[in-house]
């Protein structure tokens, strides 16, 4: 089954159940400034489940794009070694203000998973929250899960709030079992972290609000958030382990191969910095498209990480020219028809892209050999010095993610306390240069506020355009 009719038959299936169809929100959050994009599903619906916005239905469906690189779930670290994560993906999400709960939207997974998509029930997994009896009686007693195949769960994974205060309650996540040929043991369990049972869906019941006190109060009308992974579904009715291995990611790969004259499959670095320029030029493009452009802050500086981290990994390919962009129109091929706005975007898309890679390539060579130059000597475990990081970062554009991805590659560590000491240093000397320098007074508070406040960007592509988009 395509990528594309799973999207469909969940919307679908969700219309059957009297939900409305919500497209899906750009990747920068609308009147939400505290966020640095839309991580999951429920962000659109925020106001929604806050009461401070209501909406002519109580049922919602949408496939939400989203994006988890930076801010408080930032999945870029695993992109390209885990089976399951990516920094951008479409979540897809059923949602209930006010409506449905617990017994309703644990029979709609279930009935989707096993009837509609005709999965075995065994294959299938479930973790409750520890105090949760309801759930657990729910799926038990009226879905008829093996209790064998059901674990109650601490706070961290199965409990889910909207802040530190506000709406939040326990939640309930379906795995799927890959089988025993994968390394990794049942959720709950010690062994839990490794990629045979892959988490495809999280219900979470919005039941109480939390004061500022910690204290909790049941909702007068509770709700329900649900996020699956899209990608994670297709891997699973597709019979692969590998999310990287579904009709999304294969012609990217295959078209990134191409270019680079590699092949896929052959060695475990060639295949991590293929999957990396997949994920990364779908992450960049939606970035693009949803308004953000390259910067040296906030959402601009995430997405100026990704390309470089990407023109890296080309690099590392064999790519000595600058190639990033042409990886646009594949996507464009596989994408456009769920997303118009990005075919629209594609030209825009691939011109901020080459400028990026442009830019960076006038320092990734010098920057690459002070780096070797500098870890030629070190032992596996040692750490890239600080003064090196920041030089790299400072002078060669090497965000400092990308230099610890390298680390991560040689089997290095970071020395992270040198590299504040270095940045530290280079304050004081700019300052003290200053300070020297006879200005006059006014310029003096200016350069004083420019060292105390953080970069501001340029907004205008975003706050122009009203939807957030630069069409
Ligand atoms: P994991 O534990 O695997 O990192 P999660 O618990 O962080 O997942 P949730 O926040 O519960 O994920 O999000 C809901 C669903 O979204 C997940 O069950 C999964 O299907 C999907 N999902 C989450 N993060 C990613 C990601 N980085 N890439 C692809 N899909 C994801
Ligand atoms: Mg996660
Ligand atoms: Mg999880
Ligand atoms: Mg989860």
């Amino acid at each position: 089954m395509h990528a594309q009719a799973i999207r469909q038959a969940f919307l679908e299936y969700f219309v059957e159940q009297g939900h409305q169809i919500v497209p899906s929100s750009p990747l920068i959050p609308r009147n939400d400034p505290t966020l640095l994009f839309t991580n999951a599903g429920m962000v659109p619906f925020k106001d929604v489940f806050l009461g401070l916005e209501t909406r002519p239905y109580r049922r919602a469906v949408s496939s939400q794009r989203c994006m988890r690189a930076g801010g408080k779930h930032n999945d870029l670290e695993n992109v390209g070694y885990t089976a399951r994560h990516h920094t951008f993906f479409e979540m897809l999400g059923n949602f209930s203000f006010g409506d449905y709960f617990k017994r309703e939207v644990i029979g709609f997974a279930w009935r989707f998973l096993t009837e509609r998509l005709d999965l075995p029930p065994e294959k299938l997994w479930i973790t409750v929250y520890e105090e949760d009896d309801e759930a657990a009686d729910i799926w038990i007693n009226e879905i008829g899960i093996d209790p064998a195949r059901l674990s109650r769960c601490g706070e961290k994974d199965n409990f889910w709030s909207m802040g530190d205060t506000g709406p939040c309650g326990p939640c309930s996540e379906i795995f799927y079992d890959h089988g025993p040929h994968i390394p990794g043991g049942p959720p709950g369990s010690p062994e839990a972290d490794g990629d045979r049972y892959i988490e495809i869906w999280n219900l979470v019941f919005m039941q109480f609000d939390r004061d500022s006190n910690g204290a909790l109060t049941p909702l007068p009308k509770p709700s329900v958030d649900t996020g699956m992974g899209l990608e994670r579904l297709a891997a699973v009715l597709q019979g692969v382990h590998n999310n990287y291995d579904t009709d999304l990611f294969k012609p990217l790969i295959a078209a990134a191969a191409q270019l680079c004259g590699k092949a896929y499959g052959r060695d475990m670095a060639t295949d991590i910095s293929l999957r990396v320029l997949a994920d990364h030029i779908r992450a960049c493009s939606f970035l693009i498209t949803d308004g953000v452009l390259p910067a040296n802050e906030g959402r601009g500086y995430v997405l100026r990480r990704i390309i470089r981290r990407a023109v890296r990994h080309g690099r590392k390919l064999g790519m000595e020219t600058v190639f990033f962009h042409q990886l646009v129109a594949p996507l464009v091929a596989e994408m456009g028809s769920a997303f118009p706005e990005f075919t629209r975007a594609q030209r825009e898309v691939e011109r901020a892209l080459e400028r990026e890679e442009t830019r960076f390539r006038e320092t990734l060579e010098r920057g690459l050999s002070l780096l070797e130059e500098a870890i030629a000597g070190l032992a596996a475990g040692a750490a890239i010095p600080g003064e090196i990081i920041f030089r790299l970062a400072d002078t060669f554009g090497f965000p400092v993610d990308l230099t610890a991805d390298i680390a991560r590659e040689r089997d290095l560590i970071m020395d992270m306390g040198g590299y504040e000491a270095a940045m530290a240093t280079q304050r004081s000397r700019s300052r003290a240069a200053w300070a020297g320098s006879g200005e006059i007074k006014t310029e003096r508070v200016y350069h004083d506020l420019a060292m105390r406040l953080p970069a501001t960007g340029f907004t205008g592509y975003t706050a122009c355009a009203g939807e957030g988009k630069i069409l």
